[in-house]
């Protein structure tokens, strides 16, 4: 029956919630095997060996939200709050250029006042004329109004990362308090993706009264939103929120909740083929080479961090964050060892956008 369902999903990209439900419960090493070994083929054939790299710039754990899950909420006082100087970030992004990756990723906590908005148009700017209008960005911002994604956009980032955290409102309710709506995080997806933005978003796994039911609503939520780029990956306890209180409950066991984010990226290539899929750093918390592992699953896209050693240890979303005390190049090295070990290219020098995009881009044009 696993054969019959993959061979169909292989060639056609369709599966029913009750087929991936079902995925989801593999925990066979032979039938993991074999659902990675799909999702594989189908990377290969539409999206091709080439791993690329996003150097990533986490400047700021600054926010003004309040996420129960998240390590740099506003309410955790137990954190050293830090933004980095703007000429900072600036060269954390150059020094992307320089190292040949073909695009950056800016990401923080969230803010939406008037000097922040001003602050990253500037940088914006200022990234674009010193790599010669060649680096690709990336932001990771969270939710803002049209005019400020506009701004953003206007000044030069060309693709934007916001998850969905769960397609389930219920469950996405439990997550966080009173004034953070999931029809708003909907709405930002709609504006972002009338900007002109490459549009991403994920969630994550693993979390706490979520069912494989919920996570196969958020494939078919990804499907249905038509989206350009997931980053999706294992959630991670952290002790000081208020997610604590329910780990001894729902924590999944290492090994298994490293399955479950594989088996995610692979179902997610299997159903979007064409799109760009993230291989992130959580997984890396997980397993040593968990990145390496969501590259063999189907993903296609990772994003090493550039960040200054100085500020790593602050930006902890989760405990146990992996590579807090290396430097960036040598991130960049360690990384392009390891993606060739397993036979996969590092992709440098390009944007490396998702073919699904290119094919959107030619679709707009064609009913415009
Ligand atoms: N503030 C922005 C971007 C930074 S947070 C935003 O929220 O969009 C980026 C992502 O980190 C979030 O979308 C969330 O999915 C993830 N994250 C937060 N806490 C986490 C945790 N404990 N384990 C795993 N991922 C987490
Ligand atoms: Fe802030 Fe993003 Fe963390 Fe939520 S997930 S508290 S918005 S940094």
């Amino acid at each position: 029956m696993l054969d019959q369902i993959l061979k169909k999903s292989e060639l056609t990209g369709d599966l029913t919630t009750e087929e991936i439900i079902t995925l989801l419960e593999l925990d066979d090493p032979e039938d993991l095997k074999r659902l990675y070994e799909c999702a594989y083929q189908v990377k290969l054939q539409h999206v091709g060996r080439t791993a690329w790299f996003r150097g990533l710039v986490e400047f700021s754990n600054i926010c003004s939200k309040d996420c129960y899950y998240c390590g740099i909420r506003r309410s955790n006082k137990e954190v050293q709050r830090f933004t980095l100087p703007e000429q900072n970030i600036i060269d954390s992004a150059v020094w992307s250029w320089n190292a040949g990756y073909g695009s950056a990723v800016l990401q923080s906590g969230e803010r939406s006042d008037p000097e922040f908005v001003d602050m990253i148009e500037r940088v914006l700017i200022e990234i674009k004329q010193k790599t010669n209008n060649e680096l690709g960005i990336t932001l990771c911002l969270g939710e803002q109004s049209e005019e400020t994604y506009r701004r953003w956009f206007n000044a030069g980032a060309h693709r934007y990362l916001l998850r969905i955290e769960t397609s389930n409102p219920e469950l996405y309710k439990k997550l966080h308090p009173d004034d953070h709506s999931y029809s708003r995080r909907i709405e930002c997806l709609d504006l972002l993706r009338r900007t002109g933005y490459q549009v991403g978003t994920g969630v994550m796994i693993g979390l706490p009264m979520q069912t494989n039911a919920d996570l196969a609503g958020d494939l078919m939520f990804f499907k249905r939103q038509d989206i350009d780029m997931i980053g999706m990956g294992p959630y991670l306890f952290h002790s000081s929120t208020p997610l604590a209180q329910y780990r001894k409950e729902w924590e999944i066991p290492r090994e298994r909740l490293l399955s479950l984010g594989l088996k995610m990226i692979a179902l997610a290539r299997i159903m979007m083929r064409d799109i760009n899929i993230a291989a992130t750093t959580a997984l890396q918390a997980l397993a040593g080479d968990g990145r390496e592992q969501g590259l063999l699953a189907g993903a296609n896209v990772i994003m090493p961090n550039t960040t200054d050693t100085e500020y790593r240890a602050s930006y902890q979303l989760y405990e146990n964050k992996p590579c807090i005390d290396e430097n960036a190049s040598m991130c960049r090295n360690c990384l392009s060892r390891r993606i060739e070990r397993i036979g996969e290219t590092p992709g440098f020098k390009e944007w490396g956008d998702s073919p699904h995009f290119a094919a959107r881009q030619k679709t707009t044009q064609i009913i415009k």
